[in-house]
């Protein structure tokens, strides 16, 4: 049975890499009929941010990210929040300390800075290792009783992992194929601290181990950590049930040179977090898809496709297709660029999916506001028609305004191109014409455009055109008699005469 979680700190709002991580796990999850998890992984208390782990939830909601098991929902695994399973880590640091895997250390923080100070001075990088530990303050230095003393008398002190000196540690990664790094180069990483409080390492690998994880799906930043993971698994005893391992690339900036950070989404005017976040400590405000206006399953799509690829061009795939093709072989080992004109391509696209009665609420919402009232039919007959031109919702007032309101200004550049000098003859006579003919399509067409402008030798462009800006007050638009139909006769003759009134 495959079981993965995603195991979010709730140091902030969630970028969308962390998105797309915790999206790839839902796929793989869903495809594979297993269960997802969310874990939150709140053991480092200085970085506690109050809100953050709510914002996860409600975003990955947003998203249509479902689990089966969660600090939200509870489930037969839990408590799901690390810093609710405190009492539970104790015994594990001290299982690595009888079995000689760890080791208490003692120094202090100023003592650690001065010896990083003392290898800077040297053009070196101090490392806590095998190569260092004889140096410091530790149990393995000092010996096991002076350790014990130092202990009972209540000074402080961590545990630090012991890696073996000089051996190969090899992670089998399902991205990246076989990893391996020798012991000489990784260091002691601290586990347990006397305040009780494992850290993320610790938590992490007893919390996988507990909560039966086959699959560890995360970020490449994750990789270096992965083979102290792996020799945590052994010491522990649990290498046979270890879970598989696969590292995502990195989401890039646009330009493809480092990874994608909320300074690149403010610096080109997108966002990297799903929803709005307000920073509780500073007050600041960072955009989201969700209040600029993107679908979710739009945001869902395109995330998808940075990092992995379902083999042939297609690029349209709603969450259902998604779960049916995610195959972890075909994520790429690169990093993905993050693209504006992409993520806007798939909002349009999936803008283009809503029904027109969907298009219909959203514009009965900007109609409303502006306090204008108008029926259903209407609205549906002017979301059938605008769809097309629209791709975030903010743009449906700007759009359509002139189906509900008639134009007070008139573009200047375009009445300068088009409004010639005799044009209130020619408006004039679509008065005339709307008066007489039969109110449909056909029959305005056919008095306007082939018994008037086309026998009258006339500039079709600049004629229709003019009228045009008569009745949208600019010369864009759908069809222009399609228009005068929806907006209804009366209104256009009074859109009509205005014009003449004031361009004439
Ligand atoms: N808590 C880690 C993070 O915030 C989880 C990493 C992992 O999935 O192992 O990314």
């Amino acid at each position: 049975m495959v079981r993965v979680r995603f195991a979010p700190s709730p140091t902030g709002p969630l970028h969308i890499g962390g998105v797309r991580t915790a999206l790839y796990n839902y796929l793989f999850a869903r495809q594979q009929g297993g269960k997802m998890i969310l874990r939150i992984e709140d053991t480092d208390q200085t970085r506690f941010v109050p809100g953050a782990e709510q914002y996860i939830i409600e975003a990955l909601d947003w998203l249509g990210i479902q689990f089966d098991e969660g600090v939200h929902i509870g489930g037969p695994f839990g408590p799901y929040r690390q810093s609710d399973r405190k009492a539970l880590y104790r015994q594990y640091a001290d299982q690595l300390l009888a079995d000689g895997w760890a080791y208490y250390a003692f120094d202090r923080p100023e003592a650690l800075e001065a010896k990083r100070k003392e290898y800077e001075a040297q053009k070196k990088t101090f490392q806590y290792d095998c190569n260092t530990r004889s140096q410091m303050e530790n149990s393995l230095s000092l010996g096991m009783e002076e350790a014990q003393r130092r202990i009972d008398a209540g000074e402080p002190y961590v545990v630090r992992f012991r890696f073996p000196e000089n051996i190969d540690i090899t992670v089998h990664d399902l991205i990246r194929g076989d990893v391996t790094m020798n012991s000489r180069l990784l260091d002691d990483k601290v586990l347990f601290k006397s305040d009780g409080m494992p850290t993320y390492h610790l938590a992490n690998i007893v919390d996988d181990h507990l909560m039966e994880i086959t699959h560890v799906i995360r970020g490449e930043e994750w990789l270096p950590s992965a083979p102290l993971h792996v020799m945590l698994y052994r010491a522990f005893g649990w290498e046979s049930t270890m879970p598989q391992f696969a590292h995502l690339p990195l989401l890039l900036k646009p330009e493809g040179n480092g990874k994608l950070s909320k300074r690149d989404g403010d610096r080109l005017g997108f966002p990297v977090f799903p929803l709005e976040w307000h920073d509780p400590k500073s007050g600041e405000v960072s955009s989201g898809y969700r209040e600029q206006g993107y679908l979710p399953q739009a945001v869902v799509n395109m995330l998808a496709l940075l990092g992995w690829h379902p083999g042939t061009d297609q690029e349209l795939m709603s969450m259902d297709e998604l779960i049916r093709l995610f195959d972890i072989s075909h994520i790429s080992k690169n990093g993905a660029k993050f693209s504006l004109d992409k993520a806007k391509w798939f909002q349009h696209e999936y803008f283009q999916q809503l029904s027109d009665e969907q298009v219909a609420a959203l514009l009965e919402k900007e109609v409303l506001e502006r306090g204008i009232t108008a029926n259903h039919d209407y609205l549906q007959r002017v979301a059938a028609m605008m769809k097309e031109r629209i791709t975030f919702p903010s743009e449906l007032w700007d759009t359509c305004s002139y189906f509900f309101v008639a134009p007070t200004e008139y573009n200047e550049k375009d009445v300068a191109k088009r409004w010639t000098p005799d044009m209130h003859i020619h408006m004039q006579k679509v008065i005339d014409i709307l008066n007489t003919v039969p109110f449909e399509h056909d029959a305005i067409h056919h008095a306007l455009l082939d018994e008037y402008i086309a026998a009258n030798s006339l500039n079709t462009g600049k004629v229709m055109n003019s009228l045009r800006i008569a009745v949208v007050g600019r010369t864009v638009g759908p069809d222009m008699i399609t228009l005068i139909l929806t907006i209804g006769k009366q209104e256009t003759i009074r859109r009509v005469e205005r014009a003449i009134e004031k361009l004439s």
